[in-house]
């Protein structure tokens, strides 16, 4: 995890920064694809995602170590071949992985956040999941097991796989000549992002689009069919902590609540957005039929909220960028201390995120937040060994959760009465 940290300084900069470039570009082009308050909460969805994978909170069942262990039949020798293999073996596993998250109830809950957003652009990429406590899918490495694929190979070549699935969230790119018969492409991907009734459950390759055309998922780009973004059950939400668990919440209620014995059991394993009669009659929820009549969701913001959105967003982009860079020291200080930083973290995303949806408990959340920051800071006598740096950053930060308190609790005031007068006016 130390090692996954290092890459991410760099790389959590290099995304920022491309992330900004394409919509500055859409700017300058005239053709915009990205909306203020969807790319903070992208964003926001990265941060959640790299920080519960730093912290290393997930478990795989059954480790590839072991798998490689037990079953290889040749051990292939380290060279540039192996990494190649390494690398369609797990596009493999990525192609049928990705299509199971997409297919079965229980395994959509994982893959909610990536398709989240009403846009499409390089920030959605960012929206990955924090909601994978059991990895289960080592099982699909198989291949690369067999063959001796050996256990460092695949681990520096995952999040080089994983990264090389960024560039093509972009409207900016049309249509590639030969590549599109070879890779994912723009358009590959725009179509896997759609919600059109022809684009569903399309293209789930990952950098190969031959999966799909093998196994008969492929659906090309459709110069009448202009794709719609999203999830036919919208989010209504730029919380990525919320969004994250949203699915998995309706099942564990549409489970309690059936009268249907058989259906409490089976609902797990239906396809994605099954739901028991009973139950789906009495407690309907809002399902997206007209596409093309689709309403994007949006939150009335003033300038100010989008100006102090990133004054937050920055400020917890600081703070993890700490983190990452000093999770070695910050462990030698107490084994328990990036378990509460982690929480800090998503406190602080819950908290402005929720502002942003102009929710009045995000001050609860921002209270809570910044509560820990500064007990951690009487307790301790400094922030997770920053005094180091500099002896006057302990009293900077804790001068940033007093005013982050104060601003927060004048937007939600600010909120609420507007939200009155409109009432009213109504
Ligand atoms: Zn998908
Ligand atoms: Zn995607």
């Amino acid at each position: 995890m130390e090692t996954y940290g290092k890459i991410l300084l760099i790389a959590m900069p290099a995304f920022l920064l491309l992330v900004l470039a394409e919509a500055w570009y859409g700017v300058w082009k005239g053709k915009q694809t990205v909306r203020n308050l969807d790319m903070i909460s992208s964003l926001s969805s990265g941060i959640t995602n790299v920080t519960k994978d730093v912290l290393g909170l997930s478990i795989a069942i059954i480790g590839y170590g072991w798998l490689a262990d037990k079953l290889a039949i040749v051990h292939i020798e380290n060279t540039i071949l192996t990494y190649v293999i390494a690398f369609v073996a797990l596009d493999f596993a990525g192609y049928w992985v990705h299509r199971l998250d997409h297919e079965y109830n229980f395994f959509w809950n994982a893959h909610i956040i990536h398709h989240s957003s009403e846009d499409f652009n390089l920030a959605c990429a960012l929206r990955q999941s924090i909601s994978v406590v059991f990895r289960l899918f080592t099982i699909f490495l198989l291949p690369a097991a067999l063959l001796g694929v050996p256990t460092m190979v695949i681990a520096v070549v995952a999040p080089l796989h994983l990264f090389a699935q960024f560039w093509y969230h972009t409207q900016h790119i049309n249509k590639m000549g030969f590549l599109e018969k070879i890779i994912v492409t723009p358009s590959h991907h725009r179509v896997h992002h759609a919600i059109n009734p022809e684009y569903l459950d399309k293209n789930y390759g990952q950098i190969f689009i031959i999966w799909d055309k093998l196994f008969g998922t492929y659906q090309e780009e459709l110069p009448d069919k202009k794709p719609v973004y999203g999830i036919t059950r919208p989010v209504q939400t730029w919380n990525p902590i919320k969004i994250n668990f949203m699915h998995l919440g309706l099942l564990i209620k549409d489970a309690w609540l059936t009268k249907n014995w058989n259906d409490k059991f089976r609902i797990w394993m239906m396809p994605t957005g099954w739901r028991p009669a009973d139950v789906a009659e009495k407690y309907p929820v809002h399902k997206i039929n007209d596409v093309y009549n689709m309403q994007k969701y949006d939150t009335k913001a003033s300038t100010s909220l989008h100006v102090w959105s990133w004054v937050q967003i920055t400020m917890t982009l600081l703070f993890i960028s700490y983190l990452f860079g000093n999770i070695a020291s910050i462990n030698a200080l107490n084994a328990y201390y990036i378990y509460i930083y982690g929480l800090f973290i998503f406190l602080s995303v819950y908290a402005y995120t929720d502002l942003m949806d102009r929710n009045k408990y995000a001050i609860v959340w921002e209270i809570i937040k910044n509560s820990l920051g500064i007990a951690i800071i009487l307790q301790t006598g400094d922030w997770f060994g920053v005094a180091a740096l500099s002896p006057v950053l302990k009293y900077m930060i804790g001068a940033y959760f007093l005013l982050s308190t104060i601003v927060t609790l004048w937007f939600v005031m600010k909120h609420a009465k507007e939200d009155q007068q409109v009432m009213m006016v109504a």
